[in-house]
């Protein structure tokens, strides 16, 4: 099998993907770290906290999305919140280490009524010094440059699953839409953060057009999150069968493989992976994580755990290459001190909506 390995490549077919899905799995994962230490430090993290900045009653049905209005999960809906609201949070996300704030609204697309206090937002973020990323629905391309020009980093926009399966879970828009809003997004010079969910049901045929999908993507995603469903009552995926652990950690080192250069990020489920997991899926290839209690709506790890696994694994977040000095890595050796101290949960509280679902868009 001659793949160029860690080269970046956007001619991707279904049959070579396949191949590599279906090697042994020790196989496979020494392919991702060989392809993993040729562009990154295998030892380094980035970590990012998100928060939810308009929850619930979202237009689109995303089937397993809590937040949709065309499903019952009893999520308390809240209203854009206030932009010093926002600032607060991000100020506690770099005080306890974060390099990048994300935030999320549910909307179908934001409106030109709400679009100025996002500016704002981004431009208050920024000027604390952390790399800023939105997930905000779709985007006009003069929406995406307006954003961009305040600053915005990263637009996060998923594609969920491959184009065959995605009628399955959402009709409310199109795979062209999709790709429309991360074309926009190119456009108007932002980095792109766009990835799928794993375990809705879908076959391996589908698994393998996703990745085929984000890989031959003109430019590939500078990070591309995998998410592992996360089954909320009331959504129409309650039910679903679970995803075999090694079946996801295998998705994660062919993400690896065909995106050489982009953050792959363990995204919605880790809650529920043991920590050996989660090493393995670090092996992989995963090297970003969101930290903080919750994600936009569901529990994520405690966020003190997070960081004794980094300390048990000899993981370090990642450095902004901006930063010239220490600051993020101190700030967090120190938060691991006082935690062991104090023995209290630490790190900020990314969202404090009630359980609910995924981090998607
Ligand atoms: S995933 Fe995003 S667009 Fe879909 S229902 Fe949830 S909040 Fe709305």
């Amino acid at each position: 099998m001659n793949m160029n390995l860690g080269v970046v490549r956007h001619d991707w077919d279904k049959k070579e993907v396949e191949e590599l899905f279906n090697l042994p799995f020790n196989d496979l994962l020494f392919k991702a770290q060989v392809v993993h230490r040729q562009h990154f430090d295998p030892n380094e993290v980035q970590v990012s906290t998100l928060l939810s900045i308009k929850t619930g009653a979202c237009p689109e049905d995303c089937k397993y999305c809590p937040q949709s209005g065309h499903y019952n999960t009893g999520l308390e809906k809240e209203k854009l919140m206030q932009v010093e609201a926002v600032l607060t949070k991000a100020k506690q996300a770099k005080e306890k280490g974060s390099s990048r704030f994300c935030m999320g609204a549910a909307w179908k697309h934001p409106s030109d009524k709400d679009l100025p206090y996002v500016l704002e937002m981004v431009k208050g973020v920024k000027e604390l010094g952390l790399e800023t990323c939105m997930t905000l629905g779709m985007l006009r391309d003069d929406q995406a440059q307006e954003l961009a020009d305040a600053g915005l980093d990263y637009y996060n926009h998923n594609l969920d699953t491959s184009p065959d399966f995605y009628d399955k879970i959402i009709t409310t828009r199109s795979y062209q839409d999709r790709l429309d809003t991360l074309q926009h997004v190119r456009d108007a010079g932002m980095k792109i953060c766009s990835g799928g969910i794993i375990g809705m049901g879908e076959r391996a045929s589908d698994r393998i057009g996703l990745l085929v999908q984000l890989a031959n993507l003109p430019q590939q995603p500078e990070s591309v999150p995998i998410n592992m469903l996360v089954k909320v009552k009331g959504t129409p995926l309650e039910d679903v069968e679970d995803v075999d652990p090694f079946d996801f950690i295998r998705c994660i080192a062919v993400a690896r493989i065909m995106m050489p250069k982009s953050h792959v990020r363990l995204s919605a489920g880790r809650e529920s992976m043991s920590d050996e997991m989660q090493a393995l899926t670090f092996m992989a290839g995963a090297n970003s994580i969101f930290y903080g209690e919750c994600l936009l709506t569901t529990p994520n790890p405690e966020a003190h755990k997070d960081m004794q696994l980094f300390k048990r694994l000899g993981l370090r977040p990642e450095q902004r290459i901006e930063e010239s000095d220490e600051t993020q890595e101190a700030v967090l050796n120190q938060a691991i001190v006082k935690d062991q101290e104090a023995k209290n949960p630490m790190f900020y509280e990314a969202s404090a909506t009630s359980a609910g679902d995924s981090v998607q868009h």
